[in-house]
């Protein structure tokens, strides 16, 4: 048996008419950047939100990027992050002109640990961006706590974490902004790269419209830049957007197969979910001291996996100038060597769940 890690073909499938279609409107209408579909999806993104303003961008790295140019980061000021995300989060700090402070995650989620976000601050620190790493909310009340106490704004990174709620309330709801990727792969996915940024601020949402889109059509007020939606990626994302609580449900599905079939097996640590938060599971992740030999076990039975990431930030050549220790980010970098993201997606048909089980099951001779 083969299991793909992510299976987009069987994902698109049951939709191509309704895509075909909508692809088609878009080319008979050529509204290719922008137009009537993405100004629809970014009605539709806010309000199942209930926040104001949804502004499209052109990817999950630019709405970052753009969020903390909105916000005035200036050169010198430093942003407090996670040691444990895709680069995206870190990187766009510095080419926004700040300096990137990184921050353990905790022992269990996978996601920032606010009791060390307070011992990074200085009089230089202006924000905070936490990171709902693979579908589970950050733990974002002693962080919003801090913030304020500080005077720090927050953005959340929200690209794994669709609709995924901390004690009750939807992510992308917490911050001064949120920022989303509908890169294919996510759980909210476009057929190509697309972004949008979440806000309740009239000031932030305007400046960020304008920002992206030259300084302003017809008028250039600033300086800006070419982040914009395509047409098709908005209708397609409006396609997709009313599948997105079901397809969320069947992940959660997938990883409780898992977390049965799994349960007690070697000496696996299974993803762990803190009370008050739930879980999207953009990816599963796995912990074990034998993970290179587990993902080559697997490999040999057809089973594709994937490294979420190879290193923890700090860690990465990028970051080298930065001196990093292993003991600055313990959690992080026990981590590295240790997490394993086994195939997920929600068309994963159960005989693959449990072909995935048994073969873990066999490594450890069980
Ligand atoms: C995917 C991702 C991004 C960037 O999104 P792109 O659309 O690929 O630019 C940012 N942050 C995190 C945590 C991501 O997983």
């Amino acid at each position: 048996m083969h299991v793909p890690f992510n299976d987009l073909v069987l994902h698109h499938a049951s939709l191509q008419p309704a895509l075909n279609q909508a692809i088609a409107k878009t080319v008979a209408e050529s509204s290719f950047i922008r137009g009537p579909e993405v100004d629809a999806f970014e009605k539709e993104f806010a309000t199942l939100h209930g926040v104001k303003h949804c502004v499209s961008c052109a990817n999950g790295t630019d709405a970052l990027y753009i969020a903390m140019r909105a916000l005035g980061l200036k050169p010198g000021e430093e942003v407090i992050t996670t040691a444990h995300s895709w680069i995206s989060t870190s990187e766009t700090i510095t080419q926004a002109g700040g300096s990137v402070v990184f921050c353990d995650t905790d022992a269990d989620t996978f996601t920032v640990d606010p009791q060390q976000i307070e011992g990074k601050i200085t009089s230089r620190t202006r924000g905070v961006i936490p990171v709902h790493l693979y579908g589970q909310a950050a733990d974002m009340d002693p962080i919003l706590e801090i913030a304020r106490r500080h005077n720090l704004w927050v953005i959340e990174d929200c690209a794994q974490a669709h609709l995924a709620t901390y004690k009750g309330r939807t992510v992308g709801t917490f911050g001064d902004v949120a920022t989303y990727s509908f890169y294919p792969g996510k759980n909210l996915g476009a057929i190509g790269d697309a972004g949008g940024i979440l806000t309740n601020r009239d000031d932030l949402a305007s400046w960020m419209t304008m920002f992206a889109r030259h300084g302003g059509k017809g008028d250039h007020l600033i300086e800006g830049m070419n982040s914009r939606m395509d047409g098709i990626q908005g209708a397609v994302l409006r396609v997709k957007l009313p599948h997105l609580q079901n397809w969320t449900e069947r992940r959660r599905q997938v990883a409780q197969h898992y977390n049965e079939l799994l349960a007690g097996v070697g000496d696996l640590r299974l993803p762990q979910v803190a009370e008050g938060r739930d879980h999207v599971y953009h990816l599963y992740v796995v912990r074990t001291k034998q993970r290179d030999a587990l993902r080559a076990h697997l490999k040999g039975r057809g089973i594709e996996t994937v490294l979420n990431y190879p290193r923890a930030l700090p860690f990465y050549p990028a970051y080298s100038y930065l001196d990093h220790k292993p003991e600055e980010f313990p959690n992080a970098f026990e981590n590295q060597s240790r997490i394993l993201s086994l195939p997920i997606y929600p068309e994963m048909q159960v005989e693959k769940i449990r072909y995935v089980a048994e073969s873990i099951r066999s490594f450890y001779g069980q």
